[in-house]
């Protein structure tokens, strides 16, 4: 007989968007005649900028003509990809990072979620929360989490709150909890907000000091408009020891549905076995990815060398200049209307406190009935996000503009 994996069954059920998704649904049902718009779910809209159709459409010449064809490319990713991250993403902040300490990957998602087959089962998880789900049910997923409370939190894991009372910055573990890695991600999803140079260099030396690792998620980085927050926790003095680095060009270049991200795994972040003996964990991703990856396609990572010429930086920086004009409009329109809002300055996420004694679903319910906007409830992610909803950036201005006129006109604070 097969037996499950019952660390599966953990798992709460309804995934978050799910359940927006079917609300809104039934709502549309229930009302033909309306155009809803969506400020909830944190894909873009934007169309691939011409560098990247170019290269796209360049490698699908290359790969129709048997001279130039190419099959199954290196597992780590083709050289040209990861020679221009390493020149660009890194030498030119002054961070060193060599190409043999980068892995090419279809999507931040799928590294985030599997980079922890590497660690022991009792490894101790710290998350902050809110958080972005990916980390904690690829732990619940690897059973080391425990069971989950009625508080919305699991036994094993300990949680780092960020509320209004914190600035939305975690604070560091008491001196008591064991805590052996590290989920950070910055500038974060879902409040938006960021963490200064101090603020990451604090975590870093915790990390240190407890020989503790940090998984960093900077999916957002190229949205940092303030000169003096770190792009990369390698900015960071320390952090090559300590952490490894999540990257993605699904926001910085509206990859969602080409699909290309990368990891970096420093050569001198090293876990320990039961025995003491130090792993260095560069060569141990490379074995996992070897056996159970084939490498990103071709046409994706073309596509990604050309968000790094010239032509492709000024194209997406044009881009994300575009969102952040939806993220100043929706600071100043809800700010107006006496709304307390976090974030949107450095990520294209608002943290939108809800009305007094309104839940974070009570108010999404009022926004889809009353405006008929889309929002994501912030308990979605984490108790702490209770009494907050997360607004996207990521609309078209037309769509983002209408949306905010109807906030103004149907919702009451
Ligand atoms: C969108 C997002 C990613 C990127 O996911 P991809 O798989 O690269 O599309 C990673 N981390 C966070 C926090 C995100 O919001």
């Amino acid at each position: 007989m097969a037996h499950i994996n019952e660390d599966f069954l953990k798992l709460p059920g309804a995934y978050l968007f799910s359940e927006i998704a079917q609300k809104v649904k039934t709502f549309k049902a229930e009302h033909p005649e309306a155009d809803v718009i969506s400020l909830g779910i944190g894909d873009v809209t934007q169309p691939l900028v011409p560098a990247v159709v170019d290269a796209l459409h360049r490698a699908a010449d290359e790969l129709a003509d048997g001279a130039t064809f190419r099959g199954y490319g290196p597992e780590r990713g083709y050289d040209f990809l990861r020679r221009a991250i390493v020149e660009n993403d890194f030498q030119a902040r002054g961070i060193n990072i060599s190409e043999d300490e980068v892995f090419v990957n279809d999507g931040a998602k799928s590294d985030t979620g599997n980079f922890q087959e590497l660690l022991g089962k009792d490894v101790r998880i710290a998350v902050t929360d809110p958080i972005y789900p990916v980390y904690i049910d690829a732990n619940v997923m690897g059973g080391r989490t425990g069971v989950l409370g009625s508080n919305g939190h699991w036994s094993h894991v300990v949680y780092l709150p960020c509320v209004a009372e914190n600035g939305f910055v975690p604070e560091l573990p008491h001196a008591r909890e064991r805590v052996d890695v590290i989920y950070l991600c910055y500038p974060n999803n879902p409040t938006g907000t960021t963490l200064s140079r101090k603020e990451l260099q604090r975590w870093v030396h915790y990390a240190l000091e407890h020989d503790a690792l940090i998984f960093y998620d900077a999916a957002y980085e190229a949205y940092i408009q303030n000169e003096d927050i770190p792009h990369s926790i390698y900015e960071v003095e320390g952090a090559r020891r300590c952490s490894v680095e999540f990257r993605s060009f699904s926001k910085t270049a509206g990859f969602t549905g080409v699909r290309c991200g990368y990891t970096v795994v420093p050569r001198t972040v090293t876990a320990t076995t039961k025995m003491g003996d130090r792993i260095t964990l560069n060569p141990l991703w490379n074995r996992r990815q070897s056996t159970k990856f084939n490498g990103t396609s071709y046409l994706s990572q073309r596509a990604a060398e050309a968000i790094y010429t010239p032509e492709g930086k000024e194209q997406i920086r044009q881009t994300i200049r575009y969102y952040m004009e939806n993220a100043r409009l929706m600071r100043d329109a809800l700010g107006d209307m006496g709304f307390h809002v976090d974030g949107g300055t450095d990520a294209p996420y608002l943290w939108v406190r809800t009305p007094e004694g309104c839940t974070s679903w009570g108010f999404f319910d009022e926004m889809l009935q009353r405006a008929q906007v889309v929002c994501t409830p912030g308990v979605g992610f984490g108790p702490a996000g209770e009494g907050f909803v997360r607004l996207t950036a990521f609309g078209r201005h037309e769509a983002t503009r209408e949306a905010l006129k109807r906030i103004q006109t149907q919702i009451q604070i």
